[in-house]
């Protein structure tokens, strides 16, 4: 007998024969035997209850099918409740209500054009060609989006169109919606959902065909589900600081993702042959002002480094006391790709006592009170009266930051700066000298399971995983954003490939 199944144990990734007379069969096994009989047998188990799984659970439920929606926390909406929520689709009804004449293949080529063609073509190709009817459903379900909406994005690099949108109370918005979706399957038995479990591992059957999971609750009791399908929708690994480590290759600066983010997902389909791609399109973005010096600690306020909303009096030097990059760049890209190249993706804004006096406030949000202040008590604020304790008192080289200082001030004079920067009002020259250290990181998992175009979750060989797929943030930022940050590009994808899957893409047939 071939079939195989991976019990509870197989976090130890141990292997059960069934009936090859082994005495392993285990519980796990009689469990999941059962589990055809007691009614523990579903047409899909979605793995996740946010952005992407409950689209998937949703649209699933409507064709008829039973759906079981396995949930690791006690609540729906998953990474959601943290994020933003900006979500970018071309072509959508609101756009064609204000007059902006826009099409998946511009948005395609902006993507294209963001990423430098780093993205996986035909999976952004997938996510633009359907954002908008997943945007169009959003909004016909009563999703708050902010009035003046779509916008080009300020964050990342702009889109040439007006497609970027996101809701009043951001990613709590699209919660919003889709419980409203939600609860009427629930209440209707077309899908019951279990929240506090986690999914385990996944089981399979002849040939490697994924046939259930099992799950394991805030109890400690493990339960089999067969299933037909199994969607993994378990997101990212941001909260799993070694997995984050080891599959990235970057240390883990920032603890700012949400708690489940563990990479189970990940785990259990590398466990029945899956594999990981997208480590070169590693990415952070270009810094926040973190709480404290602990490795994995929150960022709290982030200075503007926006020339567009705020020209730079300041100068960023690394570790080393040098300047990395022009500071007044038009692109946000060129500044994040540059810190990239920076130990410990860290820096330091440094300026003097007449820039702090007359430049605008550089922390988004603070007023200028607020900005003194911390320089009393916060751990990223520095103040000293020379460049030299400034260095001392930060880590950063002082022969290496004297060096930037004077050829800045020599530059600023000569109007010939060597980065080739504008925006030089001050020079950096009168005690007392300040410096705040930024740190690069990311909230989302570039890394992610490799998957085809019809999102089922593949082999090295290119092979398919019968029974398996994947969407959302699990099948890695890499992927729909490349090496780059394209905006919205993963909460309106989650969206859309999970309601594609539960509308048409996954072949469920009700009984
Ligand atoms: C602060 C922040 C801001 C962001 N802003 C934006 C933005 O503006 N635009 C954008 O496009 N992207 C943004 N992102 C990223 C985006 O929000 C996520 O990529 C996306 O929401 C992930 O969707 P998902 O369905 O893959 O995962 P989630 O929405 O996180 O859902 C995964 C679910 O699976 C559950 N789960 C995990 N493991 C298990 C298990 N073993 N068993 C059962 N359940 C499990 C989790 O509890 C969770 O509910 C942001 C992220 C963060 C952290």
């Amino acid at each position: 007998m071939t079939e195989i199944l991976w019990t509870p144990d197989a976090l130890t990734k141990r292997r059960f024969l069934i009936g090859a007379g082994s005495t392993a069969i285990g519980l796990a096994a009689a469990r999941f035997a059962q589990a055809a009989d007691d009614k523990n047998s579903w047409d899909l188990i979605v793995v996740g209850a946010g952005t992407a799984g409950i689209p998937a659970a949703v649209f699933a439920a409507h064709r008829g099918v039973r759906v079981l929606l396995i949930e690791a926390s006690a609540q729906l909406g998953g990474t959601l409740h943290l994020s933003t929520g900006q979500m970018s689709a071309a072509g959508t009804k609101v756009q064609k209500s204000k007059g902006i004449v826009d099409t998946p293949a511009e948005h395609l080529e902006d993507v294209w054009r963001i990423s430098k063609g780093t993205v996986n073509r035909d999976l952004v190709k997938l996510a633009v060609d359907n954002a908008a009817e997943a945007y169009d459903w959003l909004m016909d379900s009563g999703f708050d989006m902010i009035a003046s909406h779509p916008v080009k994005g300020r964050a990342h690099e702009p889109y040439s169109k007006d497609r970027y949108y996101w809701g009043t109370e951001n990613g709590v918005s699209i919660v919003k919606v889709l419980e409203q979706q939600l609860k009427p399957e629930i209440a209707a038995g077309r899908v019951t959902w279990l929240a506090r479990h986690q999914a385990k591992q996944l089981v399979s059957g002849v040939g490697g065909a994924i046939t259930g999971v099992i799950t394991e609750g805030e109890d400690g009791k493990s339960a089999a589900h067969r299933g037909k399908f199994v969607l993994l929708a378990t997101g990212g690994f941001n909260s799993n600081v070694k997995m984050y480590e080891d599959l990235q290759g970057v240390k883990h600066y920032a603890r700012m993702s949400y708690p489940y983010a563990q990479g189970q997902g990940h785990d259990m389909a590398m466990a029945v042959g899956a594999y990981v791609r997208g480590k070169e399109n590693y990415l952070s973005n270009f810094g926040g002002i973190m709480e404290t010096d602990e490795p994995q600690s929150h960022s709290f306020a982030r200075f503007n480094t926006y020339p567009e909303r705020r020209q730079p009096w300041e100068i960023y030097v690394n570790v080393r006391g040098e300047r990395f990059v022009r500071e007044d760049v038009p692109s946000v890209d060129h500044r994040e790709h540059a810190l990239l190249k920076q130990p410990d993706l860290r820096y330091w804004v440094v300026f003097d006592h007449d820039i702090f006096k007359q430049s605008p406030v550089p922390i988004e949000g603070w007023d200028r009170e607020q900005f003194e202040a911390a320089f009393k008590d916060k751990a990223m604020f520095f103040m000293a009266d020379s460049l030299e304790e400034l260095a001392k008192k930060t880590g950063v080289n002082a022969a290496g930051l004297a060096a930037s200082v004077a050829a800045y001030n020599k530059g600023r004079e000569a109007k010939k700066d060597a980065f080739g920067r504008k925006h030089m009002p001050l020079a950096i020259a009168k005690a007392p000298f300040y410096a705040i250290r930024q740190q690069g990181y990311s909230i989302t998992s570039t890394v992610g399971i490799a998957v085809n175009n019809d999102l089922q979750v593949i082999r090295k060989d290119g092979s398919a995983i019968k029974g398996l797929y994947a969407a959302g943030e699990i099948i890695g930022t890499s992927q729909l954003m490349g090496s780059a940050f394209c905006g919205g590009m993963n909460v309106m994808p989650a969206i859309a490939f999970g309601k594609m899957l539960g509308q048409r893409m996954i072949p469920l047939t009700s009984a």
